[in-house]
């Protein structure tokens, strides 16, 4: 319900360009199927996936009529739940655990590193951060309250530091404590984006070889940003090799197709999704009530 609330703005949007489509079909012909394709991709779906969709519909209506428009919303649901990568568990889930988040300033890292923080504790696990965007005070301040609020240990030094310091330092006491999870925050912006992805390799590079705990690499994109984000996303993975992302502000926008884009053209696993800026506001991500929230 919850999730159906957060993609209203995204169901508007779409279910109108489809009850137009559908008042005029499904007696279809190619126009139909092009405009629906159309459809898809204003919805922010992305043209690769917006494209398997329709082939798969296509297919699907003429293996089996799709006599009226609940129908093909149904198969439609299906086809959209089919086109996200899903591995078969949650890898965040595993333990031990530590995660790097990376974004750009603004996506939500540091309110989605908080979030989960407070789910993992309040699920049994121990938990520790680190403040690695040492660039901006004001992240390692706002990491601090969230750190609070969850009562967990926080690892931080003043702004300036070396954020792989800052992480080895995480990994040594996350290990003298025995964490279950450790969640290390980092920056989103330096003096250009050629030294912020320099940066964030070393950082990785540092905690693939520090951990023993198995290390995720997780993107926080914002959904507001539309295909923006789909760019950032191929960024991203083309430096420091992804291993999944957590699309946040679905609640406020009608943009959230971008979750199925950057899912389908990168091969990854959406982990969560941010429905709000409160720290219960973050969802398990399951595609086929994702697709549900979008078209019905
Ligand atoms: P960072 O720069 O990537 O660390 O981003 P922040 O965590 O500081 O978040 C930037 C802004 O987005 C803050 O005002 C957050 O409260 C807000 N925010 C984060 N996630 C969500 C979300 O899922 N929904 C909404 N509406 N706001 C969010």
């Amino acid at each position: 319900e919850r999730m159906k609330a957060g993609l209203a703005k995204s169901r508007e949007k779409l279910q109108e360009s489809l009850n137009v489509l559908l008042k005029a079909g499904p007696d279809v012909d190619d126009d139909f199927w092009d405009d629906l394709e159309e459809t898809l991709i204003l919805s922010d779906m992305g043209a690769r996936a917006a494209e398997k969709i329709v082939e798969e519909l296509r297919d699907a209506a003429t293996r089996k009529a799709l006599p009226d428009a609940a129908a093909v919303l149904s198969e439609l649901e299906d086809r959209i739940a089919d086109t996200f990568y899903t591995p078969e568990a949650n890898p965040l889930d595993t333990r031990p655990l530590c995660v790097l988040f990376v974004g750009v300033n603004g996506s939500g890292k540091t309110t989605t590193t908080g979030k989960l923080a407070a789910e993992a504790k309040a699920n049994g696990s121990t938990v520790v951060l680190g403040a690695a965007d040492t660039f901006r005070a004001a992240a390692i301040e706002q990491l601090e309250e969230w750190a609070r609020r969850s009562d967990v240990t926080i690892v931080e030094r003043e702004r300036g530091s070396d954020p792989a310091s800052v992480c080895f330092e995480t990994i040594e006491v996350a290990e003298r404590e025995s964490a279950d999870l450790v969640l290390v925050d980092t920056a989103g912006r330096l003096h250009t984006s050629d030294d912020l992805m320099r940066e964030l390799r070393k950082v990785c590079d540092v905690v693939r070889k520090r951990s023993k705990a198995p290390v995720l690499t997780v993107l926080v994109i914002d959904a507001t940003t539309g295909q923006n984000g789909l760019s950032q996303a191929r960024v991203f993975n083309d430096a420091l090799a992804l291993d999944g992302v957590i699309i946040t502000k679905l609640d406020g926008t009608a943009k959230g197709g971008i979750a199925l884009a950057v899912s389908h053209e990168l091969q990854l696993p959406i982990l969560k999704i941010g429905v709000g800026e409160g720290i219960e506001d973050l969802r398990d991500f399951d595609a086929h009530d994702f697709a549900r929230a979008l078209v019905g």
